[in-house]
């Protein structure tokens, strides 16, 4: 069972308003035409919703996993380019959390958790993405910093974001090669950081994607998360564990509005002299879809409550993933085909959804590589010898 708190209720309840009344009659529009949503980004700070994961000591509101992932839920369900402004940037504010000193916290997370400035990560390459130990970024000591060359790939929020969580090779020698990394804060501003081209992308628009270049670019050694290098990796992995959680509710928020909008469709076109979700075939498609979704609302929440519990989750937190965005991009194709024609018409939101989907079972570790990290805890769980 999944019974949110009345504080959990409050926090969803004051997104889904926001989402009802200032973002469903206008995302279409603006998603169309590519449109960076200003102004509902100022709302998303007047709400708070930067903050959420920063601890109430630096400015933010330190919610729980439960209330995060019904934020990230409700933004979807109108929008999840909207989702995407928050979601690198709550990256960013959880790794620095979690394994930033005292002085990095102090000087980033108040502003963070006030959305100004805003953040991303650059963690992707144009020749690494799934196997980041292969990135090529190297942060080279150069007196009291480090002189940063490379090319990231995939930033998103790298065009309004000005503060990003970086991962590169301190050591591009070090073998494992994991063992020669650190995670860095990054600030625009110095020369030797060009901002590239914006990614053309089948949906997710609106939120920018776009390639960030290092030319011998300095960054304080002040800059380097927790003060060591060696670490990067596993810092920036903890941090996707909780993308992962984001992402997964991602997908129901987007399975969801599908689905209101397949049922709410079905009861009003009629054929042969019948509305639509009077025929059986459409009548099994919605039984199936709905399954779906409950199925994810319980593992995303269930995974959400172990972590809120300072339970290991990362297995359910896997599973809602793989299953939460399997579920978003079949029950948004289905809903297509329940609009038959009007399904794939620009006129009705459900082929947005499909479209921005398909982000879902790559980004945060792609769907294939999220079965075998399940798998290979299954097998360690029930080992035999
Ligand atoms: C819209 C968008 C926004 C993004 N935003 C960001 C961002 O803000 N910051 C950032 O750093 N990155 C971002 N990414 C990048 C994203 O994280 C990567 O695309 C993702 O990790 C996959 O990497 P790749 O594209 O290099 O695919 P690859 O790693 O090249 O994988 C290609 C295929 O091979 C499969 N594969 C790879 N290895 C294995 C294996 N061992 N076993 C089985 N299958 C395997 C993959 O699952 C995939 O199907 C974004 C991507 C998109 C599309």
């Amino acid at each position: 069972m999944f019974e949110p708190t009345e504080d959990q209720q409050l926090v969803a309840r004051t997104v889904r308003e926001f989402v009802e009344r200032d973002v469903m009659p206008v995302a279409a529009e603006m998603e169309h035409r590519d449109e960076y949503p200003h102004a509902l980004v100022e709302t998303m700070k007047e709400l708070g919703l930067f903050g959420l994961n920063v601890p109430e000591a630096y400015g933010g509101s330190a919610i729980d996993y439960t209330a995060f992932a019904m934020v990230f839920e409700e933004l979807s369900r109108g929008w999840m380019g909207l989702a995407g402004v928050i979601g690198t940037h709550s990256v960013l504010c959880d790794v620095l959390t979690r394994f930033g000193t005292e002085d990095q916290k102090r000087r980033f997370l108040p502003g963070l958790a006030r959305g100004e400035p805003r953040g991303g990560i650059c963690l992707s390459e144009p020749n690494a993405g799934t196997d980041l130990q292969a990135i090529a970024t190297v942060a080279r000591r150069d007196g009291d910093g480090y002189r940063v060359t490379g090319s990231k790939m995939w930033v998103t929020n790298g065009r309004y974001g000005q503060v990003f969580l970086l991962l590169a090779k301190t050591d591009p020698d070090a073998e494992p090669a994991h063992r020669g990394m650190g995670a860095f804060v990054v600030e625009k501003g110095e020369p030797g950081l060009t901002v590239g081209r914006d990614i053309g992308k089948v949906g997710y628009k609106t939120v920018e994607t776009v390639d960030l270049h290092f030319e011998d670019f300095p960054v304080p050694a002040a800059n380097l998360i927790g003060g060591v290098e060696g670490e990067g990796f596993k810092q920036v992995m903890t941090g996707l564990e909780a993308e992962r959680l984001n992402i997964a509710a991602r997908g129901l928020g987007v399975a969801r509005a599908a689905f209101e909008e397949a049922i709410r469709y079905a009861q009003q076109r009629r054929t042969f002299g019948k509305p639509i979700a009077q025929h059986q075939t459409i009548q099994a498609k919605l039984a199936e879809m709905a399954t779906r979704i409950e199925a994810s609302r319980l593992l995303v929440y269930s995974a959400s409550a172990k972590k809120d519990r300072r339970e290991r989750c990362d297995l359910e937190a896997g599973m809602a993933k793989l299953f939460a965005t399997e579920t978003a991009s079949e029950v948004s194709l289905e809903a297509m085909r329940i609009l038959g024609g009007n399904g794939f018409s620009t006129d009705f939101p459900v082929e947005r959804h499909y479209r921005d989907a398909p982000l879902l079972l790559i980004g945060g570790g792609t769907n294939e590589l999220q079965r075998l990290i399940i798998a290979r805890q299954l097998l360690e769980k029930h080992a035999i010898d």
